[in-house]
């Protein structure tokens, strides 16, 4: 028997719900999303990750199963702990945004902004100065996301993969390089 089999996940993951609902608007916000949504949760083994949108072992037709799964570490932690509960809120967030979004470092840089609007709410944010810089960056500028990238390559380490994602959403950022190729001139930020 695993670890997280050993808890009942479901009380775990609807008490981890009810202290996300009562830490402020935003967390009220986004578990009212997962329970409409009826999102899918759960704990899943990641060897390089704290939470994720989606567990490569659950299919759903073809593709991987959408759902918020928490590494199976966290499942002696306490789901009052706004650390655990926002990063539900978080992985939450990236489903809201759709695919092409949530692999996106301006997918990303929204969801770190909203991770910590819920921990603000729940004043339990860090006041680390790449926090404040994180939430001062804009997500449509692509500066301040090349820069947030960097930010959150420090604060989650090397092994955080967020290099590999373009800065735009797939269909924006394919249409910025086109445009860039024929008036490599242009606007930086366009
Ligand atoms: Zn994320």
């Amino acid at each position: 028997m695993t670890l997280s089999e050993s808890i009942d996940e479901m009380a775990w993951f609807e008490q981890a719900l009810l202290a996300l609902e009562k830490s402020g608007p935003t967390g009220r916000a986004s578990a009212a999303f997962i329970r409409q949504r009826r999102v899918v949760l759960g704990f899943s083994c990641q060897s390089t990750t704290g939470a994720a949108w989606f567990d490569w072992r659950r299919w759903w037709l073809v593709w991987p199963r959408g759902g918020v799964f928490l590494n199976t570490d966290y499942a002696i932690g306490d789901p009052d702990d706004p650390r655990l509960y926002a990063l539900i809120a978080h992985e939450a967030e990236h489903l809201r945004q759709g695919v092409h979004e949530a692999l996106s470092v301006r997918g990303e840089l929204l969801a770190w902004q909203l991770h910590d609007d819920v921990l603000t709410e729940a004043s339990a944010a860090s006041s680390a100065p790449l926090w404040e810089e994180l939430r001062s960056l804009a997500p449509d500028s692509r500066a301040d996301l090349e820069r947030a990238r960097q930010i959150m390559r420090h604060l989650a380490g090397p092994r955080y993969r967020i290099h590999w994602l373009p800065l735009y959403p797939l269909g924006k950022e394919m249409a910025y390089r086109f445009r860039h190729i024929f008036c490599p001139n242009g606007p930086v930020n366009s």
